[in-house]
């Protein structure tokens, strides 16, 4: 059985190892020219937490992770007002959470990969056809592909889903916030933001830094805006939307790149009725956006291509895994997609009243019993769905790359 997965993200790279190591051929056909190198600090836990456990990736994780102690809000004098310990989301998940940039965790799955799966650079996929028997793919350099299932696993933008489900208008549900990220190289900032994360105590706007271990620092920003269209020209739109952050936020925003060197969207989420039809499935950001308010995405784009390629793996007929992985998907990307809509105001507030009651909601954080009550409310419901496969699963052994 053959499979074509569409984009070398998070959730495609997953798809592949996953169907690989269940002896399908797989080709992977990502857009990019070469592997992503830019990217942002991943909070890592829950579903997808689970599924790189039991793909065997956990330890290379780890030593390609970060341990950070804690995430400070900074006021625009550099003084810290409210803080959240790592342990209290650490402790009532048994300390199964890391944090990773996003290249190191697309790189560590690329590593994982056995040796005879196809993987493309820039290799975009333009046109589908679903015929009765197969699928075939298109790229545009003109090279074909016929495969038994072709897995949309493109991000929130995807190509598949619009060539196969209808436009993007369809699914996509604005939150009202545009998200920016890069990294720059500055040896003044980056000691005072190493081994924390820094976050402006600001409403409306947030900047927040990390000093990476090789001298850089990782920048993210997010920003209420009811338009959702992107700006012509994003650096001028982040001076002007964070130049009055005061304290890092002027150097930072000095070091900004060109529009082609940064990462830059709307906050947005994606819900659709169904993510397959005939031999092509989504999965991932492509089919189930949680948006980063969630703060799970990432995991949900491991553990949903982990569901699905188990399922595919397993059942009787691809159409029979198709509808199992919806089934059993959708009630954990559900939680997490309203959980998004609650943390939007935690994540940033809209007014100095509401930045106050963060702060003091931040103190009762740290008094025991509310910890949990208040990562559950943050960060959605556990599951226990890919623990439970993972140990149903055949060993895989044999197959190890
Ligand atoms: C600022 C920020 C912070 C975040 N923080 C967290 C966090 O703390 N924890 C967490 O779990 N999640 C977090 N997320 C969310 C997480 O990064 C995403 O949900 C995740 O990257 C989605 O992975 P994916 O593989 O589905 O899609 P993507 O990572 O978007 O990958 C899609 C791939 O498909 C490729 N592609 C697109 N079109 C085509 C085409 N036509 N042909 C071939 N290839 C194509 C793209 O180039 C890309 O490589 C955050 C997101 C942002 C923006």
């Amino acid at each position: 059985m053959k499979a074509v997965v569409c984009g070398a993200g998070i959730a495609g790279l997953t798809a592949a190892q996953c169907l690989a190591r269940r002896g399908w051929e797989v080709a992977v056909l990502e857009r990019a020219p070469a592997p992503r190198t830019q990217g942002y600090m991943i909070d890592f836990m829950g579903p997808g937490y689970d599924a790189a456990e039991a793909m065997g990736i956990l330890p290379r994780l780890r030593e390609l992770g970060y341990a950070i102690d804690e995430a400070g809000y900074y006021d625009e004098t550099g003084r810290r007002r409210a803080v959240i310990r790592y342990d209290t989301f650490a402790k009532p998940v048994g300390g199964r959470l890391l944090s990773i940039m996003r290249p190191d965790l697309e790189l560590a799955l690329r590593e994982s990969l056995p040796g005879d799966v196809e993987l493309r650079f820039g290799a975009e996929v333009t046109a589908v056809s679903d015929g009765e028997r197969s699928v075939r793919v298109g790229t545009a350099d003109g090279t074909d592909y016929e495969a038994d299932l072709l897995i949309g696993a493109d991000g929130v933008h995807s190509t598949v889903r619009g060539l196969v489900f209808g436009p993007e208008r369809r699914y996509v549900k604005y939150l009202g916030f545009h998200t920016a990220a890069f990294t720059f190289a500055d040896p003044k900032v980056q000691p005072l933001v190493r081994d924390r994360f820094c976050l402006s105590d600001s409403t409306g706007a947030q900047l927040g830094c990390y000093g990476l271990r090789d001298g850089r620092v990782a920048v993210f920003a997010v920003h209420r805006t009811s338009n959702p269209r992107l700006p012509a020209d994003r650096a001028a739109a982040l001076q002007s939307e964070y130049g009055g952050l005061g304290w890092i936020a002027p150097r930072v925003l000095a070091a900004c790149p060109p529009n082609d060197e940064m990462y830059y969207d709307q906050v947005a989420q994606i819900v659709m009725p169904r993510w397959s039809s005939g031999h092509v499935v989504l999965v991932g950001d492509a089919g189930y956006a949680v948006s980063l308010l969630a703060g799970m995405g990432a995991s949900l784009g491991i553990g949903g291509a982990y569901v699905l390629a188990e399922q595919v793996a397993r059942a009787a007929s691809v159409p029979d895994a198709l509808a199992t992985y919806e089934r059993l998907w959708r009630p954990v990307v559900t939680d997490k997609q309203e959980s998004a809509h609650g943390s939007a105001r935690w994540f940033l507030p809209r007014s100095r009243a509401e930045l106050l009651l963060r702060r003091a909601a931040l103190r009762l954080f740290r008094l025991p019993g509310l910890d949990r009550y208040l990562v559950r409310l943050l960060s959605g419901k556990q599951t226990a769905l890919i623990q439970a496969l993972a140990s149903a699963s055949p060993s895989l052994d044999d197959h190890s790359p």
